[in-house]
């Protein structure tokens, strides 16, 4: 049984018996992971703190030949994102991210982008507070890293460029974004302004953004864009995706 070390976030735990937790974790090294933590939900246990959700962590584990899960042996925590998650709107934005990995990634394959990725975005929920920003560059970069991202600059349809302050609509099949003449019935519009922010979370790292006034309504068409590629991708609706639409 070989002891593997990596660094991991923690992405949502499930009790199991009376003491034990099975951890789906995402693995710096080797992907996302399941494993089970024996004892784990006694009061007093070997993990402390570093089982909760979205925490980052260095985890030492077994695993075993013959066993779907891995067998957790320690976990030491590096940085802990439970503070944020007593706040709604951070919590649910908290959430939302482990979803869409726990949705999203394959078993056991490494990707070392969306794991920066998603410490970036943890860190900068955790230092502004702000959940718009991080959200919108952590759906596009999700997208763009799972190869789901259509072009922004060109039509779907007709493959002419999309002038920056042209029309520009957003469909499911095939996915894509059209200009005004090959828009189809029930196309979204997806704005200039969304697609000039999108050109430049392409370019520049979140901390580095051009400041904007950020609120619900800024960037919500892009996301409801990559966030339908993401659905369409999973084949199903993500549960926190509709929950975030309640918060102002
Ligand atoms: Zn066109």
């Amino acid at each position: 049984m070989p002891r593997r070390e990596t660094e991991a976030i923690i992405l949502r735990t499930y009790p199991l018996k009376e003491a034990d937790k099975i951890v789906s974790f995402f693995s710096r090294a080797w992907g996302k992971t399941r494993g089970v933590a024996a004892g784990a939900r006694k009061l007093k246990n070997r993990f402390g703190a570093a089982l909760e959700p979205l925490s980052h962590v260095r985890l030492w584990y077994f695993e075993r030949e013959t066993r779907e899960l891995v067998s957790i042996d320690s976990a030491e925590l590096i940085r802990s994102y439970f503070d944020i998650q007593s706040d709604y709107a951070t919590g649910l934005a908290c959430a939302y991210i482990s979803e869409v990995c726990e949705q999203t990634l394959p078993e056991r394959e490494p990707n070392e982008h969306l794991f920066r990725l998603v410490v970036l975005a943890l860190e900068h929920l955790r230092q502004t507070g702000r959940i718009w920003p991080a959200l919108t560059y952590f759906d596009l970069w999700a997208v763009r890293l799972a190869g789901l991202l259509p072009s922004v600059e060109r039509c779907v349809a007709c493959g002419s460029a999309l002038a920056p302050d042209a029309e520009a609509y957003f469909q499911l099949y095939p996915a894509g974004l059209n200009c005004a003449r090959c828009r189809l019935d029930g196309a979204w519009e997806l704005s200039a302004e969304s697609r000039q922010m999108a050109r430049e979370m392409l370019r520049a790292s979140l901390p580095h953004l051009a400041p904007r006034a950020w609120s619900r309504e800024t960037g919500a068409d892009l996301r409801r864009f990559l966030g339908q590629r993401i659905e369409a991708h999973i084949e199903r609706k993500l549960v926190t995706r509709s929950a975030l639409e309640s918060v102002e």
